[in-house]
């Protein structure tokens, strides 16, 4: 029988990517992309189908051997129709069907869905959370999504953003958020809003982030959440606070998710979780503390393993699937 492949594109907010699978799912050809913030609608397109071209003349594969295309999208996403309806850090990405682009251009199938739940179907086919029939996936960068398998399948719910953990309050007239409110989980344990307490808290004259600042240059703008990971790691006390916080919020957020649906564990992704035991300690402590003492069970909270490919091998899933 002839060679089959599928087509994974992941548009994200810095990346595009696009590979060539087999039907087991696994990786042959990958190229990728950095989005440039002044790209408008065209040359995004453009660049989306340069990059399909070039996976698949880099495994000489014909569009009739693609079984059919998954696209994982960095925003909020119709997946019936099988189209964007908008990024947040991305505006021209407005209501545009991915979905039919590809299909016109290439004449295989195409599906959609948002980054976040496309995270948890790559966990549950190919991570950590394989045969876990109950989880939810949290991805924790510049912002946070998640996405949640629930009996096995992925949840989406009435209107497609069941799991958006990012946007539940965790504190009351809190930091402002991207999504307009104040207090979001994601105003508090991003990457983002880690930075922009660091600035805040030093540009208020407090002289415990003199190291973040060292390692920033000197310059207070130049302070990002991977600055704080470096402090971090070399013990500094203002920074393992910063994400000890973060880490106590997230945990209260996961617990709050964890009661309403009785989940058997929780995976974390995203570059915030490479923080790793200073960030996943915190949110262990504040479960041991928010979740009910019976039936006496520890729901388990573990760090995603996909890397950067986690949002290919979600659309890779997608397909498989049907
Ligand atoms: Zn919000």
């Amino acid at each position: 029988m002839k060679q089959q492949y599928i087509l994974a594109l992941d548009i994200g907010n810095t990346w595009l990517r696009a590979c060539l699978a087999d039907l087991r799912g696994k990786i042959l050809f990958l190229k990728k992309v950095a989005v440039q913030p002044f790209w408008n609608l065209d040359q995004s397109l453009d660049h989306l189908s340069q990059l399909v071209d070039k996976v698949l003349s880099g495994c000489h594969a014909k569009s009739r051997e693609i079984k059919g295309a998954g696209i994982s999208f960095g925003g909020l996403v119709d997946y019936e129709k099988g189209r964007a309806i908008l990024s947040h850090n991305f505006p021209v990405w407005k209501d545009i069907s991915f979905c039919r682009f590809i299909e016109e251009r290439y004449g295989f199938k195409a599906v959609m869905d948002n980054d976040a739940n496309l995270g948890a179907l790559a966990e549950y086919t190919f991570g950590a959370m394989k045969g876990v029939k109950n989880f939810l996936y949290l991805t924790v960068s510049t912002g946070i999504g998640g996405g949640l398998i629930l009996a096995g399948k992925v949840y989406r719910g009435s209107t497609g953003l069941a799991g958006e953990i990012g946007h539940t309050l965790v504190l009351e007239n809190g930091p402002p958020c991207t999504c307009g409110k104040r207090g979001c989980l994601e105003a508090l344990a991003s990457g983002t809003s880690l930075a922009r307490r660091a600035k805040e808290v030093i540009k208020g004259g407090n002289r415990n982030g003199k190291m973040v600042l060292g390692l920033s240059g000197g310059n207070i703008e130049k302070i990002t959440g991977k600055t704080l990971f470096r402090a971090a790691q070399m013990g500094d006390k203002f920074s393992l606070n910063l994400f000890r916080n973060a880490g106590r919020y997230l945990g209260m957020a996961v617990a709050q998710a964890i009661l309403l649906l009785d989940l058997e564990k929780v995976v974390i992704g995203g570059g915030v979780a490479n923080a790793g035991k200073i960030l996943f300690d915190p949110i262990q402590e504040m479960l041991d503390a928010l979740l009910l003492p019976e039936p006496k069970r520890q729901v388990r909270v573990v760090r995603s393993r996909l890397g950067e490919k986690v949002g290919l091998l979600g659309a890779i899933a997608l397909v498989q699937r049907g």
